[in-house]
């Protein structure tokens, strides 16, 4: 990656002066974010690449701390502190090797990890001085070696014989193909869909993550050796069965797609959007992939509900003040603070214009009879009870509170649950009560594998093990599952 290394000779390139006190000198400063009114008409990110100086300087406000609490509370114990040094002395090209090593995609990490519940919350400077921009840097860092066509130098790497399956595209089932690419085992990765990234793709819009950052990404993993097999849904065009006998091990990693219903009356009436169709609807559009049960919901001019308080919820109302939707209203039953969401996401939010309704739980959905379409959601104000034995507390509705909230649409963000594969009680593979899968149930195999199910030589993860969670530790997850598969198929 010579391409990354800067002259450093010339003045202007000179690396930044140790200083305990760069903090001070130089404030947190994230990249810059357009203004509201320009991102809210495209599905461009909304933060602008930044120069790898200014990451410099920024990497440069690290403390070194010596117990690095921000390496911890990273899923993936990235050496965040080791590579903002390297920034800070501008030897980008070691940075972006040093991300690559513990982080298959750190430019995703970058862009969508929630670091204020992460890194950054943990970072010693978080406690009135601003986190170092952790995220942020391993994002233009990765950002600019990907632009530069880095790759990592496998020619020393011994070719294996063993090949894998992977079922599922999104993060995890990439993480597990690029360990086992690195290491000259054949990863072959079925999706359904026909791009890879699972809800990198179809789930995150375009303003956190740009498709196109996506197919490099698939450039990259081609590159090393991944090979993939889309719009091949597993169990349907091809038999388990039949990956089981011609490969050596299988991972699956086909995520949680079953949206959690509420009981409201009236949430099967026309006007009622489930988050996640909506949003793949959306994607699908401006892709223009064909998938016949993802129509697109075009809310232009509509007055628009979003009833939920997390990631989903906010991408909901993103996507919908970004179609030209006429007002964008997202109704949550707890405060502000009991949000489930990137705090960051939901300023975002608010900043683009979306009306926020907090301590309002909805009641049923309101429909015009004749029509059967929706005219609005219905709430009744809550508020929260210490119950006085257990401490515990309790979300209660006021009495004679209910009113009705106007809207054409009410899309609804209850969160997603299991969503098992009918083939999988028949081939063996067994799961909790809650559809989750079950990891080494069984007492009968040689090596205690965490990410093994309980059939010999078939591994799981990411959200269909631990349920609907983050990018990054479904990421952990497929790298963990990388290093059983390699121990279980041995040379
Ligand atoms: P997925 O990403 O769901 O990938 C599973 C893949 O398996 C899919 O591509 C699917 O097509 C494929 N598949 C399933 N069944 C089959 C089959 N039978 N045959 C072939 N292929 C199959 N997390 C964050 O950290 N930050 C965020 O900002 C964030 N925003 C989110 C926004 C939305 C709208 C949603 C829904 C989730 C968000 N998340 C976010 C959560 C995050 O996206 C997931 O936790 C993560 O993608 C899970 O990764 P995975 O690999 O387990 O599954
Ligand atoms: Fe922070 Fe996520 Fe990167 Fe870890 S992977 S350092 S949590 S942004």
């Amino acid at each position: 990656m010579s391409d990354l290394k800067v002259d450093k000779n010339d003045p202007g390139n000179s690396a930044i002066e140790r200083d305990p006190l760069n903090f001070l000198k130089h404030p947190r400063q994230m990249p810059h974010k357009r203004s509201s009114q320009n991102r809210r008409i495209d599905f461009k990110e909304i933060y602008t690449a930044s120069e790898t100086g200014d990451s410099s300087n920024q990497a440069a406000r690290c403390l070194d701390c010596g117990n690095p609490y921000c390496e911890w509370k990273c899923p993936l114990h990235n050496y965040i502190p080791n590579w903002l040094e390297q920034v800070a002395q501008q030897n980008y090209q070691q940075a972006a090797e040093l991300m690559y090593e513990t982080n298959p995609l750190p430019e995703i990490c970058g862009r969508v990890c929630p670091q204020d519940r992460l890194c950054e919350q943990a970072c010693t400077l978080n406690t009135g001085f601003g986190a170092v921009t952790i995220g942020a840097i391993e994002k233009n860092i990765t950002d600019q070696a990907i632009a530069k066509k880095w790759r990592p130098d496998l020619s020393q790497v011994p070719i294996s014989s063993k090949k894998v399956a992977i079922v599922g595209a999104g993060p995890a089932g990439l993480a597990c193909a690029d360990q086992l690419a690195r290491n000259g085992i054949k990863a072959v990765v079925y999706d359904r869909y026909p791009e890879i990234g699972g809800l990198l793709t179809f789930g995150i819009p375009g303003f956190k993550l740009e498709k196109e950052v996506m197919r490099k990404r698939r450039q990259f993993l081609e590159d090393i050796g991944v090979e993939f097999k889309l719009n091949t849904n597993v169990g349907k065009t091809l038999s388990f069965e039949q990956l089981q006998s011609s490969f050596d091990s299988v991972f699956l990693a086909m995520g949680t797609y079953t949206s959690v219903k509420a009981n409201l009356p009236g949430i099967e009436s026309s006007g009622v959007i489930k988050a996640l169709d909506y949003l793949i609807g959306n994607v699908n559009q401006q892709q223009n992939y064909q998938m016949a049960e993802f129509p697109f919901y075009d809310l232009k001019d509509k007055t628009v509900i979003v009833i939920g308080g997390g990631d989903t919820a906010m991408d909901c109302v993103r996507t919908a003040i970004r179609q030209g939707a006429e007002s964008v209203s997202c109704v949550y039953r707890r405060d502000q603070q009991s949000m489930p969401g990137s705090p960051r996401e939901v300023a975002n939010a608010q900043e683009e214009g979306i009306e926020f309704l907090f301590n309002l739980a909805p009641s049923s959905i309101a429909i015009d009879e004749s029509t059967d379409q929706v005219i609005g959601l219905n709430v009744e104000k809550t508020f929260q009870q210490i119950d006085p034995e257990s401490g515990s507390v309790k979300l209660q509705i006021e009495q004679d509170s209910e009113q009705l909230l106007k809207s054409d649409v009410v899309i609804t963000a209850f969160g997603f649950k299991a969503s098992p594969a009918d083939w999988f009680s028949k081939s063996g593979i067994a799961l909790k009560q809650s559809g989750l899968i079950e990891m080494r149930p069984s007492e009968s195999f040689d090596r205690d594998y965490s990410q093994q199910t309980s059939l010999d030589g078939v591994f799981a993860g990411g959200d269909m093990v631990r349920g609907a969670d983050l990018v990054v530790t479904a990421i952990a997850e497929g790298i963990q599952a990388a290093y059983e598969i390699m121990d279980y198929i041995g040379d």
